[in-house]
């Protein structure tokens, strides 16, 4: 099988080799996307599954033995950031579909309906919404507030679908009912290193750290750098600059109280008029917030709020406006899946790592509605959005056998 993962890892990337200084660029929705759904047909199809497109431009592969059977699903997506890596979401496409060769190829016969689905657009990098596809499927898509948003050369993300030959009206008709799925399985690179530092061979979520992301605006006056003197100033980004450090300070006291971790950064700036001779007037910062404990984030959020009214208290001149711009409620992901991927790992003899994962995923929109796990693979270093991303092929064929043992345990074959 190692060879047809390689194979067909390239092909899911539209490539013949996997080494590119520039990493791949798949925006959702984007030519580059669909050539990557096509390859997905493709191989699908190869395998004899029958694949159709939904409404939002998901593609469903289906390994149908029974029309009135359940229906079990793994996958992942197939687009990526700017200069993204090729195993971020393909990994668990690539996966899902060799599961199924790995299940035919020992003449396995299952009891239910198996599909491997690639979700469309499942990152932000283009219209700033991250998992669209998946969003639609589960029926958490909130159109109408979507509809102004424009990418980087202001197409919106109604001219985006449509060039997708879909229409933007019946995107909503991608939602499933409850009965759709009986389980469903994503499989990821993990993005980080926790299970190459504990030399396990597998991750299994519990739950996904989603973000309190705030804004800082910190307004003072502009006014000449060389002719205003040091105590007649109202100078805000010297008054807000320590809270970058705070931050930081606090996360780490916060992570020595509790056992849950949390991380906090201050990301962005924007400065003005930020010119040489003028005394910054206003400064706004980006610090967004994760942990799968939400207290944890309420109360770093707080402590924020905290810094803000007593820098103001010290600084007259200077007014700070605190705007909370998202509050998502983490995910925890099903207990009984959690249990069944486990116990699937130990059967192939495999030592399994229980973990949260930092960044969300399609999964984190499925389990709203369906029982859902979420499998992670190592990936050298932890790096990822990046040229440098990668997995091996030990690693994706071990992923390989646990959705497959998942599978077979699931819908009972030859008993
Ligand atoms: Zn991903």
């Amino acid at each position: 099988m190692h060879k047809w993962l390689e194979t067909h890892l390239n092909q899911l990337n539209v490539v013949n080799q996997m080494d590119f200084e520039k990493g791949f660029t798949r925006l959702g929705y984007s030519t580059e996307e669909m050539q990557a759904h096509e390859e997905f047909k493709k191989i699908a199809q190869d395998l004899n599954l029958n694949v159709t497109r939904d409404a939002a431009g998901n593609l469903w592969a289906v390994w149908e033995v029974e029309k009135q059977a359940p229906l079990i699903a793994i996958g992942s997506h197939l687009d990526t950031v700017h200069s993204g890596g090729g195993f971020d979401g393909a990994a668990g496409v690539l996966t899902g579909l060799a599961a199924i060769k790995h299940l035919k190829d020992s003449g396995f016969s299952p009891k239910k309906n198996l599909a491997v689905v690639c979700f469309a657009s499942e990152e932000s990098a283009r219209f700033g919404i991250s998992t669209i596809g998946s969003k639609a499927v589960s029926g958490l898509l909130d159109k109408t507030s979507l509809e102004q948003i424009t990418d980087a050369n202001g197409i919106s993300i109604r001219e985006a679908v449509e060039s997708f030959d879909l229409s933007w009206e019946n995107i909503e008709q991608a939602e499933r009912d409850h009965n759709f799925l009986e389980s469903f399985i994503e499989l990821h690179i993990e993005q980080g290193t926790r299970i190459e530092d504990q030399a396990k061979d597998i991750g299994v979520v519990r739950g996904i750290a989603c973000p309190i992301r705030l804004k800082v605006t910190a307004s003072g006056m502009a006014n000449h750098t060389g002719t205003t003197p040091m105590n007649r100033r109202a100078d805000a980004f010297a008054a807000i600059a320590p809270l970058i450090r705070y931050v930081e300070e606090q996360a780490h006291i916060i992570n020595e109280e509790q056992k849950v971790p949390l991380v906090a950064t201050v990301s962005t700036i924007h400065l003005s008029p930020n010119a040489l001779t003028i005394i910054p007037e206003e400064v706004e910062l980006g610090i967004d917030i994760r942990s799968v404990d939400d207290r944890l984030k309420n109360k770093m959020a707080a402590k924020i709020q905290q810094f803000c009214e007593e820098t103001e208290k010290d600084r007259p001149g200077v007014s700070i406006q605190l705007d909370k711009l998202v509050d998502n409620a983490s995910v925890f992901l099903d207990d009984e899946v959690q249990r069944k991927l486990t116990a699937a790992s130990r059967q192939l003899g495999m030592e399994h790592l229980l973990l949260d994962s930092g960044a969300g995923h399609d999964v984190m929109n499925m389990t709203h509605k369906w029982p859902s796990g979420l499998l992670f693979i190592p990936c050298e270093k932890g790096i990822s959005h990046h040229p440098k991303e990668f997995a091996s092929t030990d690693d994706l064929w071990k992923g390989t056998q646990v959705l497959a043992q998942y599978l077979k345990n699931e819908a009972g074959g030859l008993s």
